[in-house]
């Protein structure tokens, strides 16, 4: 028996449900709510879904739960120093739905889509300069999971592409920087920034002022990772000074976004409803299932999130 805990509808844990069931015939999946006592001292795995914190601690056997997300940010947050180990789903799909987003919003502002759509309003019959792909300056956040493959589609797409990662990387085309030197150098020379960094202590605020100054005069934003890595008032004001042109944003420190945000009405900025790379279910209980089946062969956890690192 293994309960899948979450603060979705019903309705959606139903759906997880069936899909998870469906991959694993042998496992009954059933939702926290429905176990009995007895069940809630056995079981030692647990699926989850942006749990409740206190549903997991009180489950005292639990040895690991596997997250359908790719992202545990709030987990980690909200659980302080956890006795069971978090697995998050790695999914090559997610990575190319993701690796899509980044290339889709990239050819956007690739192909000055923002300033056409504001000519249009004022009637406004003009031309843009035209800068080849090769020439225009790629700068990703993060090498891992989503920012590799999302780095490697731009490269397969002509762009000129960096990369940025705690530690040094080789990745075929792409120029890769790590730690707090290699950011400033990858800053300076980019003219479209993708951020899919995890939040952690290390990257909250990380693009505030003193970073997103490092960016050439009218670069431009996309940030498909988590809201409070951005410092929400000093894109606003490099955006309204016009030292950047224009932000893609969808991930926000308050999802959703609150209808009295200044991004919603600013036409510098896109607001996207958290929706570049969205979880497909069938896709990612399959990856559960073999993950558990492992598990129950073996005794062995998959690799987990570092507690302390944070991703
Ligand atoms: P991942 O595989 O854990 O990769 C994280 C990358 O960030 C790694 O390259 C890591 O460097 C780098 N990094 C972490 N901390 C760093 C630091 N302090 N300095 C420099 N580099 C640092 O994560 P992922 O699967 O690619 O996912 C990234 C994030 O995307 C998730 O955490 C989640 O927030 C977000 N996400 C968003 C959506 C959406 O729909 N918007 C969907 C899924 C995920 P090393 O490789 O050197 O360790």
């Amino acid at each position: 028996m293994i309960p899948f805990i979450s603060r979705a509808s019903l309705s959606e844990q139903n759906t997880w449900i069936t899909h998870l069931s469906a991959a694993m015939p042998d496992e009954v999946i059933l939702p926290f709510a429905d176990l009995t006592a007895e069940q809630k001292q056995q079981c030692d795995i647990a699926i989850v879904a942006n749990p409740d914190p206190e549903d997991l601690i009180s489950l005292p056997s639990l040895k690991w739960v596997h997250s359908v997300w790719a992202g545990v940010e709030r987990m980690m947050h909200e659980l302080s120093s956890p006795s069971f180990s978090i697995v998050r789903l790695v999914d090559a799909n997610l990575a190319n739905t993701m690796s899509e987003a980044v290339l889709a919003w990239t050819l956007y502002l690739h192909r000055d889509m923002p300033t056409y759509a504001k000519q249009q309003v004022k009637k406004s019959w003009a031309q843009q300069p035209m800068v080849l792909a090769q020439d225009r300056r790629i700068g990703v956040l993060g090498l891992g999971e989503l920012g590799r493959v999302s780095a490697q589609r731009l490269v397969a797409n002509g762009f000129s592409v960096a990369g940025w990662s705690r530690h040094s990387k080789q990745i075929e085309g792409v120029e890769c920087f790590h730690g707090k030197d290699g950011l400033a150098l990858l800053l300076k020379q980019t003219d479209i920034l993708i951020c899919l960094l995890p939040l952690t202590a290390e990257t909250k605020g990380l693009l505030g002022q003193q970073n997103l100054s490092l960016l050439p005069v009218g670069a431009s934003l996309i940030n498909f990772a988590r809201g409070p890595i951005i410092d929400d008032d000093a894109l606003l004001s490099k955006l309204e000074r016009g030292e950047l042109s224009y932000a893609v944003l969808d991930v926000f420190a308050q999802e959703p976004l609150p209808e009295n945000h200044p991004y919603w009405r600013h036409d510098s900025v896109t607001v996207l409803p958290h929706i570049s790379a969205p979880t497909h279910p069938i896709s990612a209980s399959e990856i559960v299932a073999t993950n558990i089946k492992q598990y129950r062969l073996t005794g062995n956890i998959p690799h987990a999130v570092d507690p302390v690192r944070g991703y």
